[in-house]
């Protein structure tokens, strides 16, 4: 946990409203005492005890009546403290924020020992005092809170002092070095995930990051987990639908080696050494790991149906290798859909094969996928699942919907199923296009299509 703290007007808010920016989460101690205030049975016993009955509301606490108390009376004050801050403690260290805005983190040392980094930000008293009498208090409130407030009996350790009498903008280039050290170099900020996916749609991915090896990826994993921070896994982007305000975590796409190595190669490779079985799949875009995920498939193969293993790292760090049994393949699905695991590796057992008949195979799903499809636009394959039986694209097909377009989002006349990108469309565009066809099949069919393509 890293700490920010500082006396009131110090600027601790706007030091958190930086991090928060940058990516991070920021615990308000100040908010959680307020919710434990309201909600926290035992601490409301014991302040009704100490202040009477006054000094709570049904949603927390009496704030015009307890700050008259406890500002002109320091014992007050610190009996305030000691019904509070036990509590507080122990609900901070079971949240374990990877950052805390704490203004009485020097009153609770038991927790500063906790923390792996303390910033105490720092404003002389002009600043300070400029800065509350902006928050609408009489001059007796000012100069209590100026009063009461002094920081330091008993300094806690690894801290660092930022100084913040300057302007809002050269606090946040202060804030942005300092967190800059924390963030693996592998790791850049603010990356478009239209370059990233098949569609070209899609906001800023917040970090972002290509592990090398087995080795970066674990430690972008310990760092993620160390910060909180939400990650998704990304392959060659050719069946997701990432949202116009972007992914506020860490996406990871996984480099060119292990399951980050493209379907293609996979395909070719096994070809050259007469082996088969998932030649079909020719023409899918995307990585090894991607279509293990998805289970993809085309022409009634299946990757699936040449998996031997498939070694997986979990949120952990721990590498994870499951038969084919184990991975609970079904049609475009997975035991890895939703579980956060990266496939990093997978063992197969192809057919042995004439390289003839394997490279006519590939030859010939090629040309059908040419014809059948508008590869000509940026797309992410099929939208919806086969419902059981039945082909997504010929009840779509039905109601009349090809060519139906949202903004720069199309149904595509040459493949019912597949929605096309006709220059700048938004996930919006998309996401309505989607919503529309859903309702027109339902209601001509009765049958609810399932997307296929990961919609963020
Ligand atoms: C023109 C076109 C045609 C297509 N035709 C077919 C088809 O015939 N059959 C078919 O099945 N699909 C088809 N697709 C869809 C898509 O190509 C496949 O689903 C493909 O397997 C996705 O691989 P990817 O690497 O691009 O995965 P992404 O799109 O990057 O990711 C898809 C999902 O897999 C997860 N994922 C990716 N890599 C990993 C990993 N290493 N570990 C854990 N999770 C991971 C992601 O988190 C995400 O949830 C088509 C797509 C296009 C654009």
């Amino acid at each position: 946990m890293f700490a920010i703290t500082g006396l009131i007007g110090s600027g601790k808010s706007l030091v958190s409203s930086f991090i928060r920016e940058a990516g991070f989460e920021v615990l308000d101690a100040d908010a959680l005492a307020h919710t434990l205030y309201s909600e926290n049975a035992e601490l409301r016993k014991k302040i009704t005890e100490a202040f009477g009955t006054e000094a709570l509301t049904e949603s927390g606490i009496n704030r015009p009546y307890i700050s008259q108390i406890v500002f002109s009376d320091p014992q007050k004050l610190q009996l305030l403290e000691s019904l509070v801050y036990p509590i507080l403690q122990n609900e901070i260290e079971k949240i374990k924020p990877p950052f805390i805005e704490a203004a009485v983190l020097h009153k609770i040392p038991e927790l500063a020992k906790k923390m792996e980094e303390i910033w105490v930000i720092e404003a002389n008293e002009t600043a300070r005092r400029e800065r509350i009498s902006q928050r609408g208090l009489s001059t007796i409130e000012i100069n209590n809170i100026m009063r009461t407030q002094t920081y330091c009996s008993g300094k806690p350790l690894r801290e660092t002092t930022i100084q913040n009498n300057e302007t809002p903008n050269d606090l946040k280039i202060k804030i942005t070095q300092l967190l800059k050290k924390h963030i693996p170099k592998v790791i850049e900020k603010n990356i478009s995930l239209k370059k990233h996916c098949s569609f070209k749609i899609g906001g800023n991915a917040n970090f972002f990051a290509e592990p090398k090896n087995e080795e970066e990826l674990c430690s972008l994993l310990a760092w993620r987990k160390k910060f909180k921070i939400p990650y998704f896994v990304l392959g060659h982007g050719s069946n997701v639908l990432f949202s116009d305000e972007g992914y506020g975590g860490l996406v990871i796409k996984l480099g060119k080696w292990g399951a980050g190595k493209s379907l293609h190669s996979l395909i070719q490779e096994a070809a050259n050494q007469g082996l088969g079985g998932i030649e079909k799949l020719q023409g899918i875009p995307g990585t090894i790991g991607g279509a293990i995920y998805m289970n993809a498939g085309a022409h009634k193969q299946e990757i699936s149906d040449c998996i031997k293993t498939v070694s997986s790292i979990t949120p952990n760090g721990e590498i994870i290798t499951r038969t084919k049994e184990q991975c609970e393949f079904s049609y475009r699905s997975s035991i890895f859909k939703g579980m956060g695991e990266i496939i990093v590796s997978a063992e197969f057992d192809f057919v042995p094969m004439q390289k003839e008949s394997i490279d006519k195979n590939r030859k010939e799903v090629l040309t059908w996928r040419k014809e059948k499809q508008p590869l000509q636009y940026p797309n992410a394959g099929s939208v919806f699942k086969n419902p059981i039986s039945q082909s997504a694209g010929a009840l779509i097909e039905a109601c009349g919907l090809k060519g139906h377009r949202i903004g720069d989002a199309e149904l595509s006349e040459l493949h019912a199923n597949f929605i096309v990108n006709k220059g700048n469309a938004t996930a919006k565009d998309v996401k309505t296009l989607m919503e529309k066809i859903v309702m027109e099949v339902e209601k001509k069919h009765g049958v609810v299509l399932e997307p296929e393509i990961m919609v963020f």
